[in-house]
């Protein structure tokens, strides 16, 4: 399989001419380590032209997109793949209605794919950070009402989030997530889920994280306005104004969603090469998602 790199639109669109083309990339995403059949287990199987799949034994049918994040998408796999190509490279904000119109979709369609992509962009916890972290909170939406420290309006959604420092100080990696307040439970989810017990972690003074120097390696130190998290401020900057500028109103149950996509992409920044694929990998493997399952607004 010729596989697609880098972020050239005209070379994309050039790879990518037909919902063929794409089911065809597709299935081999799909299949590369070798076909099970979901009903019977059974490893042989014939190549349909639709590139879908017939078992050998049972012959039940299974299509490229079956169980899949671009199962029954209504607007064809072709859009599909474009919308991903948008999402995985963009640097700027991209809106459901940006997206409804680009590819002639409803709002509520582009909304709800989108949320699919997202869900495919989540990381998968598998890779904790080692080196040196800065941690902080942060909140998001509701009226700013120039309230200085941490917020307790219910209106705004609490966020703490991590971020790798490199040698220089520049940001390697970063993880965020939504959390119900700044207590040490709260505030353990992100530790668990992507700090290793042997990264060096600096964070103020809250005394939220002074628990917590039991399973890690936590140094606390005066914020002194964000100037000791500067690095660290830059990128809470961007997401809030990121979210600001793209999403009048998020949801609770959406929040980590839009971190999520966040995330992805400044974690891939120096693997654009390839992110088409990465992003193709994930839709496949990434259990199909209900509708039901989303806060559609
Ligand atoms: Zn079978």
């Amino acid at each position: 399989m010729d596989l697609f790199q880098g972020q050239n639109l005209l070379e994309f669109a050039d790879r990518f001419k037909t919902d063929e083309n794409c089911l065809e990339y597709l299935s081999y995403f799909k299949w590369k380590d070798g076909f099970i059949c979901v009903k019977c287990g059974h490893t042989g199987s014939q190549i349909r032209k639709d590139h879908s799949r017939t078992c050998n034994k049972c012959s039940h049918i299974e299509s490229a997109t079956a169980n899949t994040l671009f199962h029954k998408v209504k607007f064809g796999v072709r859009k599909a793949f474009f919308i991903c190509f948008e999402m995985a490279t963009t640097t700027k904000s991209l809106s459901a209605s940006y997206v409804a119109e680009r590819f002639t979709i409803t709002e509520k369609t582009a909304r709800l794919f989108m949320h699919k992509v997202r869900e495919a962009m989540k990381s998968s916890g598998k890779h904790p950070i080692k080196g040196k972290v800065h941690i902080d909170e942060f909140v998001i939406g509701g009226k700013e009402e120039g309230k200085v420290g941490r917020s307790y309006n219910s209106k705004k959604k609490k966020i703490v989030c991590a971020v790798e420092l490199n040698e220089e100080g520049k940001v390697k990696r970063m993880y965020a997530m939504g959390i119900n307040n700044y207590s040490s439970k709260e505030l353990k989810k992100l530790f668990d889920k992507h700090i290793s017990k042997e990264a060096k972690v600096t964070t103020d003074l809250w005394k939220g994280y002074r628990p917590l120097m039991d399973d890690y390696n936590i140094t606390q130190v005066e914020s002194e306005g964000g100037v000791n998290f500067k690095a660290l401020h830059t990128m809470i900057h961007q997401v809030k104004s990121w979210i600001r500028t793209t999403y009048s109103w998020v949801s609770e149950l959406n929040i980590n969603r839009y971190l999520d996509e966040f995330c992805y992409r400044l974690n891939r920044s120096q693997m654009k090469n390839n992110v088409f694929n990465n992003i193709i990998g994930r839709m496949v493997t990434t259990e199909k998602i209900y509708q039901s399952k989303f806060v559609c607004r």
